[in-house]
């Protein structure tokens, strides 16, 4: 059975001093997880997490990277800087960076690229708007993310993780039903398995308002292979539980 992954997305949350606590009492609770644990952290904390958390099982995500690979790109990082803090994983297209700072599909697939050739795992965040749900749309939005990264990083598509993350159940407590989030996710095996024949041991994450009460159910359903987990991994606690159901 494929090893689930369960990241936290911190958003920008954070401080050294709650950083600090967070990290301790996440790692306290951890023991040796049968799963795959990752905190996306802000670029900022990188160095600070990395140091805390090396030589743990806890795993170090960043929730952005640059399309480019140097140069004159003010405000931005490279997938090469995050290597050279032990990055594992990072988020690319999260609904919020498509919303708030207009990133295309394009975008997207170009920076999974440049996290792939710097050997990091691009968790590729795709999912609909309530809009689109309501329109009947959701199969055709999500496949048409999910196309632009495979038709750019079709040769290595197998390496990414995918994280389905309907846009209205982001933050609003309002979660998929773990139906919901399983025929989404059978949507996206197939269009992987049109494209690799690894697509069995791509991880398809579910993301949106998971927290401790209904990580289990979400968690058995057989295309949902993780979690990527706002709010509740901000908490050690629930966290802690939501990975407890992973195993
Ligand atoms: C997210 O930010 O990716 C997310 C899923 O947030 P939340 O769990 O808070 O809905």
């Amino acid at each position: 059975m494929m090893k689930k992954l369960i990241a936290g997305n911190w958003k920008m949350n954070g401080s050294l001093a709650a950083n600090d606590a967070l990290v301790r009492a996440l790692l306290g609770g951890l023991g040796t997880a049968a799963c795959d644990v990752a905190v996306a952290v802000p670029a900022p904390y990188l160095a600070q997490v990395q140091a805390l958390a090396t030589g743990t099982p806890l795993q170090l995500a960043a929730q952005d990277v640059s399309q480019h690979e140097s140069g004159a790109y003010t405000g931005e990082w490279s997938a090469a800087m995050l290597r050279e803090f032990g990055v594992r994983y990072t988020l690319v297209g999260h609904s919020e960076r498509r919303q708030y700072h207009g990133e295309s599909d394009a975008v997207v697939a170009a920076k999974a690229q440049r996290a792939l050739a710097a050997g990091i795992t691009p968790i590729v965040c795709v999912g609909e708007t309530l809009a689109q749900r309501e329109a009947g749309d959701t199969e055709s939005v999500v496949r048409r993310q999910l196309a632009a990264v495979i038709h750019v990083n079709g040769h290595c598509i197998s390496e990414v993780v995918v994280a389905y993350e309907p846009v209205w159940a982001i933050g609003t407590g309002r979660t998929a039903t773990p139906e919901q989030a399983q025929q989404v996710h059978d949507v996206l095996r197939a269009q992987l398995a049109a494209a690799s024949p690894h697509a069995a041991k791509i991880r398809l994450l579910y993301g949106g308002s998971m927290n401790a009460g209904n990580a289990a159910q979400l968690l058995e359903q057989p295309d949902i292979d993780g979690g990527l987990v706002g709010g509740a991994s901000l908490k050690a606690a629930d966290f802690l539980q939501i990975i407890a159901a992973a195993q």
